[in-house]
């Protein structure tokens, strides 16, 4: 007895872990204990992107622990019955910046300009329903404007990009970082931009006028200006999730899909992580040297990463915020059309107040002809459930019908196709927090307690800037490793 209870005390201090570990590994048959280089949690952009990286060009092994059942994240593809066609109704495109191409091409991935549909744009009161008279900037001011825009974002790329590895200390960050982003628009005439950057990037739902414009550059930072003002976006000419099923074929041995973690102990030389899987009946063990995290670090998705005080201290101010994409069918909205909920300081061309109300919401034909499909963009900056979201349509569809806007009498049969939550959560906006070193303190968790970190909280935040900046994760892990 007494030699059993030495033996578990020497296994324990070896990985690191105190004697009064809470993972018992004796309640774990040998089937039941994974051991690997790296485990990576979240199968999305970021964490396949990893996974492939890692075991197929570093010599790494790794381990993939993702809670829906398929890879890919914020990528949603809806297949419209009885056709050939298919919807994305989550990510859209992508940059051709850093390792992104290559990557589709990894996989026999064709890309293609990506194209939108031609819709006639109505803009109504977010609050009543009726026409709203705003008039959008032309398509020529919003390119003038943007280019002053690619102008301040190009300047300071190095300091953001890819990446904050090398941000400056407080007392040094760029005034113009600072300032309240209307202030900053107003500044350098740029009020032409504003909605291309809102409608592309989502920042800002409830004001955009006073975030730092340090978040709007994070939103919307010089890859995506370039691709905007060059009209340089792809998109896979199949779907965006033929990528992810590829990359699954690939890695599924060592992917653990509808998978949660239940508990993780991060020692001083090791993790181990009890993972539960819908298609296990018993829960799995694994071990591993390091960790990368890739999900949003919201103190929900980190209750059982085993957080430190350090941890908590950086993340438990971070704002939460909720979005829903999904696919409608309304056939009381007419077909090639995009309905725009705006608030009514908008008019009559008041751009920086795009996003002053609580919550955003757009709804766009999306074809196939005949179909009255539409792609579903919801915000908010309160707690929203998916029955509220569902209700929020539906009530915002009957609006537009009590208001007159539509050419239809008696209620609207709306019918949700598909719905998909973005909750996420994002840095702290105030300034203070910025200039007190909120940037630094973040990026000194990487490869503390064997644990790094990336995905879109930590970086740009599309697809390529997240590939972009896990190369420089990987790098660092790896040598670490050694
Ligand atoms: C609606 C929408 C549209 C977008 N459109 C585009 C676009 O067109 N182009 C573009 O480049 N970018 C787009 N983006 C940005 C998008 O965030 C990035 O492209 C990319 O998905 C970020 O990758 P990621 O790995 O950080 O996060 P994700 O891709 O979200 O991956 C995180 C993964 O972690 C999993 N996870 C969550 N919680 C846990 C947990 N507790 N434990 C384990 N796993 C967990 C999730 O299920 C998910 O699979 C869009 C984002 C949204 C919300």
């Amino acid at each position: 007895m007494q030699l059993r209870a030495s033996i578990q005390v020497f296994l324990l201090s070896y990985y690191g872990i105190s004697a009064h570990a809470r993972i018992d590994e004796r309640n774990f048959s040998p089937a039941q204990i994974i051991e690997r280089d790296v485990v990576i949690i979240g199968g999305g952009a970021s964490g396949t992107y990893a996974a492939v990286r890692l075991r197929e060009d570093l010599n790494t092994s790794i381990v993939v622990i993702e809670p829906k059942n398929r890879l890919g994240g914020h990528v949603d593809t809806y297949k419209v019955p009885e056709t050939n066609t298919t919807l994305e109704y989550g990510v859209q495109s992508y940059m051709q910046y850093g390792p992104s191409v290559g990557f589709f091409e990894r996989f026999g991935v064709q890309l293609g300009s990506f194209s939108t549909r031609q819709l006639k744009v109505i803009n109504v009161d977010v609050e009543t329903g009726k026409a709203l008279n705003y008039t959008a900037p032309s398509a020529v001011a919003t390119f003038d404007a943007l280019k002053k825009w690619q102008q301040f974002v190009e300047k300071y790329n190095d300091l953001v990009e890819p990446g904050y590895w090398n941000f400056p200390e407080p007392g040094q960050i760029p005034q113009e970082f600072l300032l309240p982003f209307a202030d900053f628009v107003k500044q350098n005439g740029i009020e032409a931009a504003v909605p291309r950057i809102a409608v592309i990037s989502g920042v800002g739902v409830g004001s955009l006028s006073n975030i730092p414009t340090m978040h709007v550059v994070q939103a919307f930072g010089a890859p995506v200006t370039k691709a905007a003002v060059e009209a340089g976006f792809v998109q896979p000419l199949v779907s965006n999730s033929l990528l992810y099923q590829r990359a699954y074929n690939l890695l599924k041995d060592d992917v653990f899909l509808s998978s949660t973690i239940r508990e993780t102990e991060r020692g001083s030389s090791g993790i181990r992580l009890v993972i539960q899987s819908s298609t296990k009946e018993v829960e799995t063990l694994i071990k591993a040297k390091q960790v990368l995290w890739t999900p949003f670090p919201s103190q929900d998705n980190l209750r059982a990463f085993d957080q430190d005080t350090t941890e908590r201290q950086v993340f438990e101010s971070w704002e939460p915020s909720w979005s829903y994409v999904g696919v409608a069918k309304i056939p009381c909205i007419p077909e090639n059309s995009s309905i725009t909920y705006l608030p009514q300081d908008v008019v009559p061309s008041n751009h920086i107040a795009i996003r002053d109300y609580p919550y955003s919401l757009s709804l766009g034909t999306t074809g196939p002809s005949g179909q009255d499909l539409f792609r579903v963009m919801l915000s908010a900056n309160f707690s929203m459930t998916y029955a509220e979201a569902k209700a929020k349509v539906h009530a915002s569809v009957q609006k537009l019908i009590s208001a007159g806007t539509l050419n239809h009498t008696g209620p609207c049969k709306v019918d949700i196709k598909a719905l998909s939550s973005h909750n996420g959560v994002s840095w702290p906006q105030e300034v203070e927090i910025l200039e007190s070193g909120f940037v630094q303190k973040l990026f000194s968790l990487q490869g503390r307690r064997h644990t790094w970190w990336t995905g879109r909280s930590w970086c740009g935040e599309y697809s390529s800037n997240v590939w972009t900046f896990t190369d420089t994760v990987l790098e660092r892990l790896v040598r670490s490793l050694v």
